[in-house]
């Protein structure tokens, strides 16, 4: 498969080059450059087959002739070694949790797959590849654990200091090794804007081997389609219109969604799912789209004030507003509003949602009431409620349980740097280390 820029500038690339330039150089995001769609009998066929065998039929389009297939096939037999489940609450309602891998979010597909897809392209390169990440919460332990020991490669991982909760701070700042974390004195839109920078500064790539591991990267979106046929597969009844409600932030989970779609997974519509931070849904409300700085909230894995995915959802949509409306329609949460969803639903079903998954079900239930229409949601639920233990207790009243594998992490100390929003200040250590 080769692969284009939404900026339109740049040439055609391959897999391998997509993945180790993360942004193309014209600024754009890389696309592939068509989407085969699989047959009704290829589809049918996928609700049958083992799940790795499954993924890899959905991947190998995508990254033939780059990795070989049996090289293909064993990235994707390691990266996705644990299972996505599907809750049903009522027979219209099902919830599908993708937090059932190592670091408990939905990142670990992306995460995991990206680190040993970028493991094979780096292989038999003289120098060390930086990966560059911006986090606000999960991308950081899931790119961290996901690039752990990788040879050839070392990350580095910004985030924003204090706005984090502090499971997710020790997921990703206690591992030493190959994984280094800094943490800003700012934003997450300050950390996206140095390792925007950093990518953008060519004296600076002239002399350091970087690329990035955010959703900005293409390698991590198409694994994100697997979640998508596992639903398929695991649905109870496929024949009522299926709606999709994605908690967003930088919106690469709802273009991943687009893709499965556009490879022939049938999805009415997606529901672009939001904090306060609602330029998405605002844009589909009112045909204005303006970026703003991120405000804090519970959700804060979604705290995106400008998300990068936005040019390929237009690119998917052909620029067009009315075909985006056709495919998404937005719905924005408060935080008031996320705590009562949590406690409503531990009362009407016993679940326990973390913030960002209830956000999805407050999209969900707003999306009903305006659509009466026989439809079935099914929202994703993006990261384990451990993770974000305080507000869970504050919305129902109880914590839910700690997964061993968290409270091993919380014991550890914290190795991260603390430094400056400054550009200078974060090229001088790029390049000092
Ligand atoms: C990253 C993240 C999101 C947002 O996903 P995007 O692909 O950035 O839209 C939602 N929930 C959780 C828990 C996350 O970690």
């Amino acid at each position: 498969m080769r692969y284009r820029s939404t900026g339109g500038r740049a040439p055609l690339t391959s897999l391998r080059g997509a993945v180790l330039r993360g942004l193309a150089p014209d600024g754009g995001l890389y696309m592939p450059v068509e989407i085969a769609r699989h047959t009704p009998e290829e589809l049918e066929e996928f609700r049958r087959l083992p799940f790795t065998e499954v993924c890899f039929r959905v991947v190998r389009p995508f990254a033939t002739p780059d990795v070989p297939e049996e090289m293909l096939w064993q990235i994707v037999a390691e990266a996705i070694n644990f299972p996505v489940k599907l809750v049903s609450l009522s027979p219209a309602l099902h919830v599908l949790e993708l937090f059932h891998g190592p670091t408990l979010a939905f990142k670990d597909f992306g995460a995991r797959f990206l680190a040993r897809l970028m493991g094979y392209f780096v292989r038999g390169e003289s120098r060390t590849l930086t990966v560059l990440v911006a986090t606000s919460g999960d991308t950081g332990s899931a790119v961290a654990h996901g690039f752990l020991r990788v040879a050839g490669i070392r990350v580095v991982i910004l985030y924003p200091s204090k706005r984090i909760s502090e499971a997710q701070e020790k997921q990703f700042t206690t591992l030493g090794e190959n994984i280094t974390a800094l943490e800003v004195s700012g934003t997450f839109d300050d950390c996206q804007r140095l390792v925007k920078q950093a990518f953008a500064d060519e004296a600076l790539n002239q002399r350091a081997f970087l690329t990035s591991a955010n959703s900005i990267n293409v390698g991590r979106l198409l694994p994100q389609m697997f979640y998508h046929v596992a639903a398929y597969r695991q649905l109870p009844v496929a024949s009522v219109p299926l709606i999709v409600s994605v908690p967003s932030g930088n919106f690469g989970n709802l273009t991943a969604g687009i893709f499965a779609k556009r490879i022939g997974l049938p999805v009415a519509r997606f529901i672009a799912a939001t904090n306060a931070n609602d330029a998405v849904p605002e844009y589909l409300r009112s045909g204005e789209y303006h970026p703003r700085p991120a405000v804090a909230t519970y959700s804060n894995a979604m705290d995106v004030g400008n998300p990068n995915n936005f040019p390929r959802l237009l690119d998917l949509c052909r620029n067009r507003l009315e075909n985006v409306r056709k495919e998404i329609w937005g719905h924005r949460a408060t935080d008031a509003e996320t705590l009562n969803q949590m406690s409503a639903v531990w009362d009407r079903y016993r679940y326990i949602s973390d913030p960002h998954t209830a956000v999805g079900l407050l999209a969900w239930e707003a999306y009903r009431k305006e659509h009466p229409e026989p439809s079935q949601g099914l929202v994703l639920a993006t990261a384990h409620p451990a993770k974000f233990a305080e507000i869970v207790e504050k919305g129902i009243g109880v914590g839910p349980p700690l997964p061993s594998r968290l409270a091993e992490y919380l014991e550890r100390p914290k190795l991260s740097l603390p430094v400056s929003s400054n550009y200078e200040d974060f090229k001088q250590f790029l390049l000092a280390h």
